[in-house]
């Protein structure tokens, strides 16, 4: 240990940091491409109606709206019921109705995406598994979650080159590099729909070789559902990898567990609320290992902090329980992908790039250039134009009034 003074600087965050450089910045036709917020095509954000309605509903209730207490630590009743109804009765209807029967699925509401991935990690890192493989690329923040929770060893799996999701690559280096007879298991981070950073995912039948090779490998999948509903606009249609961890007879008992971390934010806009869970499914006629999950969840978030907000869980209660909010979400929903993909079939006529990349293939919140760092920083110090270093766009900061000077300043610097 050393003293305070000992402590040295962290690296700033690699996306958020960027953005307080886009506010510094004096140039009037800057352009902010990093955060992945929905913009609309004014440029701003917006709360989406069925969720301006759901607000209006809990501001007509009084008791509703004055109860400012604590909610219980792993989350407020309602939601739980509600988001497992969603998660595993209409995105899983086959097998996820039975598991919720069996009582195999332990939850906790969490502070979003990123909560539910930290609360997992913590979880894991203590009892199960220190190792975990993401995805290369990936979220820049998963490292950092991972890392910061206990994982000792940070692994990465080939995901991408040169514009195409390399999965037999993936495949042949989890075989040659995890031991299915360690005592040991590997957790493996497998992104749900609309990858992110490169908006690439696995077709059915490759999700299929893939789960049968972590399922041969014994490894702990961790699906990351930050992004349900912007692949197709339908949400339940985007939980497809869920599904077929579920219904595949050959997977679906999962003996070392499968965690299911999922977010609001994007998809009912509810990004600063901190809406979210956790679903750990256990293996089958193990109730006490359910009940020992329960237990351990709570001690974490209790540590941590104590219990999670109540406002934002209560508007997404509202529009997932009420029919008639449920119905306008999944039109919000398929209204902002309808905007995102008419965007980037814009940029791709407009930048006339040769279809070295499976751009037309792209799909969700972001576009992936394939730009190196020397061009991004030509981008942004020429033009004023912010994307991350990775190469990625965030199409919400795209709009009628700046498409045309975002795309030209892309061509300049990659001619
Ligand atoms: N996972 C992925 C892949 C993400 O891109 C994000 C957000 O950008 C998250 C999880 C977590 O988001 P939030 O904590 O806002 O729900």
């Amino acid at each position: 240990f050393a003293s305070i003074d000992k402590i040295p600087r962290a690296p700033p965050d690699r996306i958020l940091g960027l953005t307080e450089k886009f506010n510094e910045d004096r140039n009037k036709k800057k352009v902010n491409l990093t955060v992945g917020i929905y913009k609309d095509a004014w440029g701003q954000v917006t709360t989406f109606p069925s969720v301006a309605k759901a607000q209006r509903l809990i501001d007509a209730d009084l008791v509703l709206n004055t109860d400012l207490s604590y909610l219980p630590i792993t989350g407020c009743p309602d939601y739980s019921e509600h988001v497992l109804n969603f998660l595993f009765k209409e995105s899983c209807p086959l097998s996820g109705p039975k598991l919720l029967k069996e009582g195999r699925v332990s939850f906790t509401q969490t502070l979003s995406g990123t909560g539910a991935l930290a609360v997992a990690s913590k979880l894991l890192a203590l009892w199960v598994s220190q190792t975990v493989w993401l995805p290369q690329p990936s979220w820049s923040n998963h490292r950092n979650i991972f890392r910061s929770n206990g994982f000792t060893n940070v692994k990465e799996y080939p995901y991408y080159k040169d514009g195409r999701i390399t999965v037999e690559e993936w495949l042949d280096h989890l075989r040659s590099a995890v031991d299915k007879n360690s005592k040991t298991r590997d957790c493996i981070l497998l992104h749900a729909c609309c990858h992110n950073p490169t908006g690439l995912d696995p077709t059915k039948e490759q999700w299929k070789q893939i789960l049968d090779t972590i399922h041969e490998l014994g490894m702990i999948p961790i699906i990351d559902m930050a992004y349900q509903g912007l692949e197709s606009g339908n949400p339940p249609k985007d939980a497809y990898l869920l599904r077929l961890c579920l219904d595949e007879s050959l997977y679906k008992s999962w003996p070392h567990g499968l965690f299911v971390c999922q977010s609001f934010a994007k998809n009912m806009g509810l990004y600063g609320e901190r809406v979210g869970s956790l679903s750990v499914v256990t293996p089958p006629f193990q109730p006490e290992t359910k009940d020992n999950v329960d237990s351990q969840l709570k001690q974490i978030v209790r540590s941590i902090y104590s219990s999670p907000p109540g406002y934002g869980s209560r508007v997404a209660t509202m529009v997932l329980s009420k029919s008639f909010l449920k119905m306008q979400w999944y039109k919000d929903v398929e209204f902002m992908v309808s905007r995102l993909s008419q965007v980037r079939k814009e940029m791709h006529e407009l930048l006339e790039w040769p279809s070295l990349i499976d751009f037309d293939r792209q799909h969700g919140m972001f576009y992936y250039t394939g730009l190196n760092p020397k061009q991004i920083n030509a981008l942004r110090n020429d033009y004023s134009v912010y994307m991350t270093m990775d190469g990625r766009i965030s199409l919400s900061g795209i709009n009628d009034c700046n498409i045309e000077y975002v795309c030209k300043a892309l061509k300049s610097v990659t001619k």
